[in-house]
């Protein structure tokens, strides 16, 4: 079994599901006792938002470049980098070790395709959804066509992102707000949404929605899974 490099703590609640599932995953396959051979190095959340609200990509990322080197020295076998936002920084990041990147874009783009899909709502923090690196990523690399929220819409699924679900505050009312946004991405034809954060399945599950949803943190921590094994 290979040995799975995590760079999490953005925030921990997201990282732990990471942690869980991925044993989950490793025991399913394996049987009997075994669990993952993982390195987690998990960072502290309030630095990171504070440079990523202060648009300072350089400094997040050289706080990211020293933990994937921690984590490689440790002995992982590959990484993750357990948030989409943070994906920003993914080439500095795997320029600066050896060990290959499981990138969390790649591997819902492979869930996506996998089920047929060609149009997808994306769901995430503003970075995720207004930036270039992860819709950019989906459309040029995989042909997908991605369907964004309005502005105002766009706003509320960041303010509930940071403001309750990385601190792990679950609220009936931001439930519904996602399901009726999901809801308008389906009507503007997307086949699919994707919950491009890693906290939002802390919120909204598979069985609130008639809408097909790919939860990023269940694919990537599956997409670990497989290539440990
Ligand atoms: N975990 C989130 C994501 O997947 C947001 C937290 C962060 O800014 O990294 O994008």
């Amino acid at each position: 079994m290979r040995t799975i490099g995590l760079l999490g703590g953005m925030s921990w609640e997201s990282t732990a599901d990471y942690y869980r599932e991925i044993n989950q995953g490793i025991k399913k396959a394996l049987g009997g006792l075994h669990s993952a051979k993982l390195v987690l190095y998990s960072v502290d959340f309030e630095t990171i938002e504070k440079l990523q609200h202060a648009g300072d990509w350089k400094g997040a990322e050289a706080v990211l470049v020293k933990a994937a080197k921690r984590i490689e020295a440790a002995g992982a076998d590959f990484l993750l980098i357990c948030t989409n936002t943070m994906h920003k920084l993914a080439d500095p990041i795997e320029q600066a070790i050896c060990i290959p990147l499981l990138h969390i874009a790649d591997a819902t783009a492979e869930a996506l395709l996998e089920h047929g899909i060609k149009s997808v709502g994306l769901l995430g923090t503003a970075f995720t959804m207004e930036q270039d690196f992860y819709k950019g990523r989906l459309e040029q690399k995989y042909g997908l066509e991605v369907l964004v929220p309005d502005a105002p819409d766009r706003k509320i699924v960041h303010d509930v992102i940071y403001q309750e679900l990385c601190l792990g505050k679950v609220v009936p009312e931001s439930r519904a707000q996602y399901l009726r946004i999901i809801d308008a991405l389906a009507a503007r034809g997307a086949q699919a949404v994707i919950l491009g954060c890693t906290e939002i399945g802390l919120l909204v599950k598979q069985a609130d929605s008639s809408v097909m949803l790919f939860d990023t943190t269940l694919i990537h921590a599956g997409a670990a899974v497989e290539r440990a094994i």
